[in-house]
């Protein structure tokens, strides 16, 4: 007897090249068959989900869940399991004198699977702005909490923001490189000076540094700092960085994603590897919303199905280094199931400028199931649930 069915929805796994109706069985919190037409007698639980998508857990690689610590933590579930996420990335709302909450208050309470990113600021997201002098940095501790921490923590996040470049310079996403390379983890840098006061050239100088496996966050954003120069050219560098491994991700926020910036990068044949939300309490109920609609944002740039679902699941698991076991429903993997629905309709979806493109399609989340247990998905953000805006 299996423990679960996901019976009759479109599967679509990209680490297969599956997208066609199938069942999902699952035992012991793994995935143990993907095929057509299991007998419903052969499980203790079978999930009807036909007309709906499914597909392998869907993993949110930039979010803030320091609910409580970092003002704009959100709750992990309402932005995960309830919200049709497995997995969320903390990018860097922890840093090493604050990290110690984590393990005790949100990881052991979330049913979401929570990876955390130390923040290279020693007090991480929890007063801003984050670095403000170079004793903002402890190098050691940093190093110690992340390589005493490895079953949480899988990498180093720096932010190119202002003050922290105008007090610091290149020392500080040096600083986290460091910090990054001698715990054995990655980084995580963040593009894009929210401030507006920084060298928009810094990012010429940032690309170099980073290496194979590391991650670019905030790919499509509009702010100095970003990947398009003043003359609306991709920086040489990202192609390169790509060609090296680096993985690019667009993370939305509240002030980091320009539907035109990302069409420019495209046109010029850079493709990033990751969807993600940086979800923060007020980015929730504002501008980001949620994952779903994150990825309906996809579609409306002209993505399809399968590199959206491949931009959710496969590689950010890549991205994070968790791919043994999470962005799959190869036998053995972690049982990580979200079904999605796709509701017609005149959507019309924003970026942080205001500007907008419209779609006939929008993704929302019906039940997700976390190594094995199922979590029905919760009330979205918007008053009306999860849809987008109506054109
Ligand atoms: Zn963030």
């Amino acid at each position: 007897m299996y423990d679960l069915i996901v019976k009759g929805g479109t599967v679509i796994d990209p680490s297969q090249g599956l997208n066609g109706v199938n069942d999902v069985a699952v035992e012991d919190g793994k995935i143990v068959r993907v095929a057509p037409d299991i007998p419903p007698e052969e499980a203790t639980r079978v999930l009807d989900v036909a007309g709906n998508l499914v597909v392998p857990g869907l993993i949110d690689v930039h979010t803030h869940v320091y609910d409580g610590v970092n003002g704009n933590g959100v709750e992990a579930d309402i932005g995960g399991v309830r919200a049709g996420v497995t997995t969320m990335v903390d990018a860097g709302s922890s840093g090493c004198d604050t990290f110690g909450g984590f393990p005790r208050h949100i990881i052991p309470n979330s049913a979401t699977e929570i990876i955390c990113f130390l923040h290279i600021c020693r007090t991480g997201l929890a007063t801003t702005p984050d670095i403000f002098s170079p004793a903002s940095i402890d190098l050691d501790k940093t190093i110690q909490v992340a390589s005493e921490n490895g079953q949480f923590i899988s990498g180093i996040k720096a932010r190119m923001v202002s003050p922290a470049l105008e007090i610091m310079g290149m020392e500080m996403p040096r600083a986290a490189k460091r910090a990054a390379r001698e715990a054995g983890v990655k980084l995580m840098v963040h593009i894009g000076d929210t401030e507006h006061r920084y060298d928009p050239n810094v990012i010429r100088e940032l690309l170099p540094i980073m290496e194979e496996g590391d991650i670019v966050t905030h790919l499509f954003t509009a702010n100095p700092g970003g990947v398009i120069d003043a003359n609306g050219n991709l920086v040489p560098e990202a192609q390169e960085a790509r060609d090296r491994g680096v993985w690019l991700d667009t993370a939305h926020g509240r002030s980091n994603f320009s539907f035109d910036v990302g069409q420019r990068i495209l046109d010029q044949g850079l493709m990033p590897h990751c969807i993600s939300t940086d979800l923060t309490l007020p980015g929730r109920q504002r501008t980001v919303h949620s994952m779903t609609e994150m990825m309906t944002r996809f579609l409306a740039m002209g993505f399809t199905m399968e590199q959206v679902v491949t931009m959710s699941t496969m590689n950010p698991a890549q991205a994070v280094g968790v791919d043994d076991r999470l962005g799959s429903f190869q036998v053995g993997k972690q049982a990580d199931v979200s079904v999605l629905r796709e509701e017609e309709g005149d959507w019309l979806l924003y970026d942080v400028l205001g500007n907008s493109r419209t779609h006939d399609k929008a993704l929302a989340p019906v039940v997700t199931v976390k190594r094995g247990e199922v979590y029905e998905a919760g009330w979205g953000p918007r008053p009306w649930g999860w849809e987008p805006d109506r054109a």
